[in-house]
């Protein structure tokens, strides 16, 4: 087996700046193998200890957490472009060291994509402080614990009364105004995530920042209602705060915090009622009348935030096949980052799917498969900042997304129950399912729709089929500092690999 590397270098586009790094791998002509035998061979080649490995790099204090379009983003792209590459016999140039790629084309390499693109990318500096209190005793609010401010917040430097606004929601056609008989002008407002079940049109984050701001508040905090709706309580949402973006330009945004529900509670509670918030949440839930209400409570807000503008990276390794279509094998990279000086390690999102991506690649290249299909590894950036690294790869696809009969993402791979939850769009459910069968794990698998959120929805949306693979079952750890590399089982990590490799094949072999 022979190999080589493309890297392909920068064209401007118009706002961002992002760089795709181009991993060509060749396999030097092989009789085609789509046997039973060839793939069971692969799946012997799979490695926990190497996935294991990964993680513990890629969610060391190396990486700062890998947040989009930081200098630590470029880095771990830097190096899964090497993971990549060293899959090849040849070293390629990347080993060098510069980031400043020479533009390379390989074997097979007419000039592959180039995109360059420049990201805004705010940071919570060190030590932000919120208070929360009566007017005369405010007590310090632990960070990680009973708050985190909203990742791109703008700096705060804000005291003032807390307003309870129910679920912060205003639709005057429904006949629904969470803000009806308060007035927030320069308060600060509490309101609970999510929405009644009763209310049937979805509610973004940002359009309930947007009501804030409009009805006159200076901040908000926000926190899930003591209350769990079914759905939640099978994800396993707590009532902790998570890293969060609240994905609102920075002329719209106010600043704000995700806390506890039980700081929420406690700034609910009257001598009368220590359960007030679960109450006023039982209404809520049964009909639209305003609950809006002055607490007695003031919090103050204090945090720096440093906007900066970095790159946005993605990476891509190819497999080259025989025949024109294609399948992209895809995993995201970043994660949170140090926001206000808290490490968001990111061991299981998604340095799990990396790992797993990385380890079917290896497998991949190391068989004798010369597959019908082309397959593409793609290490997104920006995933956890609305999928900006997928949004990019759609907008400016390196093969014609018209060829490209299949997305597989993997994300959140490393902890659960043992099964694996899979999401299918534009494919037939059984294939799915027949994939789990050569890696004996028909009985593993629970087969699912579209799942909201992820870097399959940019290609769904585009009109690829995408095969989602997530561990099943609670991801206790899910957005929180408590993400890390200890956390993660072995087995659960190699069941994903073994599907993902089995799917791959299928897909890829495909006449
Ligand atoms: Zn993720």
């Amino acid at each position: 087996m022979t190999s080589s590397l493309t890297i392909a270098f920068l064209a401007t586009c118009r706002m961002a700046l992002c760089i795709i790094i181009m991993c060509l791998i060749s396999a030097e002509p092989a009789p085609a193998q789509s046997s039973d035998a060839g793939l069971q061979a692969s799946l012997g080649t799979l490695s926990t200890e190497r996935m294991l490995a990964d993680i513990r790099t890629l969610s060391a204090p190396t990486f700062n957490g890998r947040l989009a379009g930081s200098d630590d983003d470029v880095q771990s792209a830097k190096w899964v472009a090497q993971e990549l590459a060293a899959t090849t016999l040849q070293l390629p140039p990347i080993m060098n060291g510069s980031l400043m790629f020479p533009f390379v084309s390989g074997k097979h390499g007419t000039p592959l994509g180039v995109m360059a693109s420049i990201i805004p990318t705010s940071t919570i500096q060190p030590d932000p402080e919120l208070r929360i209190g009566s007017v005369d005793q405010m007590t310090i609010s632990s960070l990680g614990v009973d708050y985190l401010p909203v990742f791109d917040s703008p700096a705060a430097h804000i005291q003032s009364r807390i307003s309870f606004v129910g679920y912060g929601i205003v639709d005057p056609a429904r006949g629904i105004d969470d803000y009806a008989g308060v007035d927030v002008a320069n308060r600060i407002v509490l309101f609970l995530r999510g929405k009644p079940d009763h209310y049937p049109k979805p509610v973004s984050h940002a359009d309930k920042v947007r009501l804030a701001r409009d009805h006159g508040a200076l901040a908000y905090l926000t926190a899930t209602g003591p209350i769990l709706n079914p759905y939640e309580a099978r994800r396993g949402v707590t009532g902790k705060p998570s890293a969060f973006y609240g994905q609102l330009p920075p002329d719209h945004a106010i600043p704000g915090a995700w806390i506890s529900t039980a700081l929420a509670e406690q700034i609910l509670a009257t001598p009368s009622d220590a359960d007030r918030l679960r109450h006023l949440q039982e209404q809520l839930n049964k009909n639209g009348l305003s609950r809006a209400t002055q607490t007695d409570h003031y919090a103050a807000l204090r945090w720096n935030t440093v906007t900066q503008e970095g790159l946005l990276t993605n990476v891509i390794g190819m497999l080259p096949g025989t025949g024109p279509d294609t399948i992209i094998i895809g995993a995201h990279r970043d994660h949170f980052g140090r926001p206000a000086g808290l490490l968001f390690p990111g061991a299981d999102d998604n340095a799990s799917g990396t790992a797993v991506m990385l380890e079917v690649a290896r497998a991949l290249a190391k068989s004798d498969l010369r597959p019908q299909r082309t397959i593409l590894f793609a290490s997104f950036s920006g995933e956890e900042r609305d999928l900006l690294g997928s949004r990019l790869y759609v907008a400016r696809p390196v093969v014609p997304l018209a060829s490209t009969k299949a997305m597989i993402n993997i994300d959140h791979a490393g902890v659960g129950n043992g099964r694996l939850t899979i999401g299918v769009t534009g494919l037939e459910k059984t294939v799915a399912q027949q994939a789990g069968e050569p890696a004996g794990l028909a009985s593993k698998l629970d087969l699912y729709g579209f799942f909201p959120g992820g870097d399959h929805v940019p290609f769904k949306e585009a009109g690829v089929p995408t095969v989602t693979v997530v561990s099943g079952g609670i991801h206790p750890h899910y957005h929180q500092p408590t993400d890390t590399a200890d956390t993660i089982s072995p087995d659960i990590l190699m069941t994903a690999a073994r599907y993902v490799l089995s799917l791959a094949w299928q897909l890829a072999t495909e006449p």
